[in-house]
């Protein structure tokens, strides 16, 4: 660790790329050699983890109050490596004794001053909630940044996670003490482990940024639905809170009307159609209209040329689409059709939403949670565009689906979905997607 000023908020990110036949072969100092096939690349990230409060530490036993100032800063660092083949494996390092990521019933506390230690009950409970969220958040924040086949180890011990004390070790201590949880006593302070949760955040989106070479990049995603009023329900906060973040949202609408059928003195697509674009317009989206109609819809070649021809050529970034085991054949031809394009010649990441969960979307097997609560309000805007199709109705089914989902996360309101893969040096989606809570 370098000596820095103790006073420097230090947020410096080092960010190596390797170009051709110049990368380091992990776990050696020689350089790679280069290869046809490919290159090793690595990425390298630090942040100051330094917390801003006193907190205790470690190596002296009988000490009686917190660290009184600081040494030096600390640092949560990671190194990305990527081989030829696109195979990632990911390490962090925190300059932290331990972070443990599966709490127990035998939880065990560090205890340097433990017996002293005036922290009460509440903020050992504090500690728990938040190591486990950390160690949750790490490992969903990799896998979504990096790709899901991401490795993501942890070294834990059984310490919650302390600090080491340098003054200690300086003076020939040692740094050893452990005791069980009837201490009722931590090392950190409410904020502290909050605070790292959001500096590693800091460091994967830096890493990312650094990976894709365009952090800044603006998407092109496509959320594609069956009817109008699928990617509002599936999708409808996600497609809101990437709008407002400056990118851009296609809806694509495979069919919009049954034969002939009229509402009022209308045909029905030119009523769906026009509650699908105000719906759009209130979540930053574009529209786009298949036409076919419902009875009409299959699974089939010219189908599948059809999408497949439009998506070629609008050159999505990533698509969005309905779970194919559902009980609506639209929606299940929809899914498919899209599967079948991202299968054979798709160049863009796969993800599934659901809709109207059990009665249509069935199996639905979520592995990111995204919480929706900021733009909720939007999606319902949104979907009582759809006046002939009931929306009082319909929204009740999904504001159950935001709370289940929500529970299921630790947030209020929640949308689900599940990634294919994460294809090679494609991008995901841009958002904080959540892990399921354990
Ligand atoms: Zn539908």
């Amino acid at each position: 660790m370098n000596k820095v000023s103790l006073h420097t908020v230090l947020m410096t990110m080092l960010v190596v790329f390797a170009g051709r036949g110049v990368a380091a072969e992990p776990g050696s100092s020689r350089p790679a050699k280069p290869t046809s096939d490919g290159v090793w690349k690595a990425g390298v990230a630090q942040v100051d983890i330094t917390p801003s409060e006193p907190v205790w530490m470690a190596g002296y036993e009988a000490r009686t109050n917190p660290a009184a100032g600081r040494l030096q800063p600390l640092y949560a660092k990671t190194l990305a490596l990527q081989d030829p083949a696109g195979k990632r494996l990911v390490l962090i390092t925190t300059d932290l004794v331990g972070l443990q990521a599966k709490f127990t019933d035998g939880l065990a506390f560090m205890g340097c001053g433990a017996d002293a230690n005036p922290l009460p009950r509440r903020t050992v409970e504090l500690c728990q909630k938040y190591g486990r969220q950390l160690a949750d958040a790490v490992e969903a924040a990799l896998k979504n940044e990096l790709g899901a086949s991401t490795w993501v180890a942890f070294y834990a011990n059984d310490v919650m996670a302390y600090i080491p004390s340098l003054r200690v070790l300086q003076e020939g201590g040692y740094e050893a003490t452990i005791t069980s949880g009837e201490l009722a006593g931590s090392c950190w302070g409410p904020q502290t482990e909050e605070n790292i949760i959001h500096k590693v955040h800091e460091l994967v989106a830096k890493v990312r940024g650094a990976a894709e070479n365009a952090s800044s990049r603006k998407l092109r995603v496509v959320v594609f639905g069956a009817h109008p009023d699928d990617p509002e329900t599936g999708g409808g906060g996600l497609i809101a809170l990437l709008a407002k973040a400056g990118h851009e949202v296609i809806a694509a609408y495979m069919t919009c009307y049954r034969g002939d059928r009229q509402i009022g003195n209308e045909p029905e697509a030119v009523v769906r159609r026009r509650e699908a674009a105000a719906a759009c317009q209130i979540l930053g989206a574009k529209p786009h209209f298949f036409d076919y109609a419902h009875e009409k819809l299959m699974a089939d070649a010219a189908a599948f040329e059809t999408v497949s021809l439009w998506l070629k050529s609008i050159q999505p970034d990533i698509v969005v689409t309905h779970w194919p085991l559902d009980t609506h054949p639209n929606h299940h031809v929809t899914g498919s059709l899209v599967w079948q394009c991202y299968l054979r010649e798709g160049t863009w990441n796969l993800y599934f939403f659901e809709v109207m969960t059990d009665q249509q979307t069935k199996g639905f097997r979520p592995e990111l949670y995204l919480d929706i609560e900021t733009v909720r309000e939007i999606k319902q805007r949104s979907c009582f565009r759809h006046e002939s199709q009931k929306p009082d109705s319909f929204w009740v089914v999904h504001e159950e689906m935001h709370r289940r989902r929500g529970e299921e996360c630790g947030v209020k309101s929640a949308e689900a979905y599940f990634l294919v893969e994460a294809r090679n040096g494609r991008p995901l989606l841009p958002v904080s997607f959540l892990p399921k809570k354990k």
